[in-house]
């Protein structure tokens, strides 16, 4: 799926003159068939190529030789933008507020992740500093309540149920109230599922809708439901009013070409992707990387991409970077630009766990933490170096070193205290800036080899 697009996307960049020939016949048709075979729904892949042409139709038909290169580069944002589009209705999730209750309420039907995804909420605003709970509405399944429960307790998180009580919407009010008047902030909601869309389970939905009137209503799909997400999605919508998706199981084979169609029927937006079977398996939703997914491209073809749009902006600079990756000659500013670029591209542990040799090089900085505790850290790291004179900062780092007659490290030198003072860090922080630029340095060293990821960039260009 992913070979096809790509070799469809180096036809694009191989062939002499883009033509209306090439765009139209080669590159649309294939990533058409990509998208199809990923479960996206037909109509909005035909829709998705109109907007595409006529996109590029104004710059296919300008005569200037001189603008071939841009043509390229217009065509391939017109399929990115669009891509994107699929997956952004435009409409802003609602977001829970500190110091009130917030009620979020979980539909779907059964297997899709409901109860599970609900412990992962608790667990990511949680984190966030909201006081959490957990009511178990379902009194369909055996054995949810023990599922909460099980669940629950191991993430810390308050949960009420019921083994004995049978009506649902009895529970959720219950819950709810009890909760409210406990102050707590995020009191999310679980419900039944049944196996398939009937008229009781939509009317449970409605009245355990109006008992505790959620701030938020979440539609949990199960990523490999394919072309039935759009059936599916309408008719939840129509009965038990949703404000935002999450898919489950994007771990596993299914790509979530689905999630578009529910997407799109629906005008509502994803917010959450669930990775995997354990709490933490919870990633805030970005679009590009799910397209990427989608279209089995992969993130290293994501942070290429950004790097040659990098170099298109910026020739020159690039050229030294080059140089610099190449030699394993990389100043600290090299390192700064580098991190700041890495920062741009989206949750740090996507990128980091994507890309051969960045996750070692940025172990030591995303740790255990949250994306977000890992980008402030390196928000930190990269304000350290403001401190630094621009011949600080042009230097490999050894200026910052007391050396032997050998060359070899010995201490620090005033150097580091200096900066340390400067921006309000730590000795140890400062250390640890340049621990983090040698590492990079050496990793840079490693990649300027022949079949280095430098190639595969130049090969980009
Ligand atoms: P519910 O019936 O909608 O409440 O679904 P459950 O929360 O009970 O989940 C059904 C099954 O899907 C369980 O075995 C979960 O462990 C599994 N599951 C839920 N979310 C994910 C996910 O994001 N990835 C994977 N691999 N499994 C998941
Ligand atoms: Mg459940």
């Amino acid at each position: 799926l992913g070979r096809k697009l790509n070799s469809a996307l180096s036809q694009l960049n191989r062939a002499p003159v883009v033509d209306e020939k090439v765009v139209l016949d080669g590159l649309l048709k294939e990533i058409t068939n990509a998208l199809l075979e990923a479960d996206v729904n037909v109509k909005l892949v035909a829709t998705l190529r109109k907007q595409v042409k006529a996109k590029v139709k104004p710059a296919l038909e300008s005569t200037d030789k001189a603008k071939e290169v841009q043509r390229k580069n217009i065509i391939h944002r017109a399929i990115h933008d669009e891509l994107v589009h699929l997956v952004d209705p435009g409409v802003e999730p609602y977001k829970p507020k500190k110091g009130q209750p917030n009620v979020i309420m979980a539909v779907g039907l059964q297997g899709n992740g409901k109860t599970t995804t609900c412990t992962k909420l608790a667990v990511h605003y949680q984190k966030r500093g909201f006081k959490c709970c957990i009511v178990c509405a379902d009194t369909f399944r055996a054995g949810a309540f023990d599922q909460t429960r099980q669940s629950a307790t191991k993430a810390k998180v308050h949960f009420y149920g019921s083994y004995t009580e049978t009506d649902p919407v009895a529970i959720a009010a219950e819950g709810v109230a009890k909760f409210k008047k406990e102050r707590f902030e995020v009191i999310i909601v679980d419900t039944s599922g049944r196996h398939r869309q009937e008229s009781e389970l939509f009317e449970e939905m409605k009245q355990i809708q109006a008992a505790v009137k959620p701030d938020m209503t979440i539609l949990v799909l199960d990523a490999s439901i394919g072309q039935a997400a759009e059936a599916q999605s309408r008719a939840f919508k129509e009965s038990a009013d949703f404000g935002a998706i999450i898919v489950t199981k994007m771990d596993g084979h299914a790509k979530g070409g689905g999630a578009i169609s529910a997407v799109a029927a629906t005008k509502t937006p994803i917010i959450f992707l669930g990775v995997g079977e354990h709490l933490g398996d919870l990633d805030r939703f970005a679009p590009q990387p799910f397209i990427s997914q989608l279209l089995g491209m992969g993130d290293i073809q994501g942070l290429m991409e950004h790097m040659t749009d990098l170099a298109r902006q910026n020739p020159d600079r690039q050229k030294e970077m080059t140089k610099a990756f190449e030699e394993g000659k990389l100043s600290i500013r090299d390192w700064r630009e580098q991190m700041q670029n890495i920062m741009s591209m989206g949750p740090l542990s996507k990128i980091t766990s994507k890309i051969p040799g960045m996750a070692g090089l940025m172990e030591g900085l995303a740790g255990e933490g949250t994306d977000e505790e890992a980008s402030t850290r390196l928000k930190r790291l990269i304000c350290i170096t403001d401190s630094m004179t621009p011949a600080e900062l042009d230097s490999d780092g050894m200026l910052f070193m007391k050396l032997d007659k050998d060359r070899k490290p010995i201490g620090l030198t005033k150097r580091v205290r200096r900066v340390a003072k400067g921006s309000g860090a730590s000795i140890r922080e400062v250390e640890e800036v340049l621990m983090q630029h040698r590492m990079m340095a050496n990793v840079a060293k490693q990649m300027g080899g022949k079949n280095g990821m430098l190639q595969a960039l130049k090969g980009m260009g």
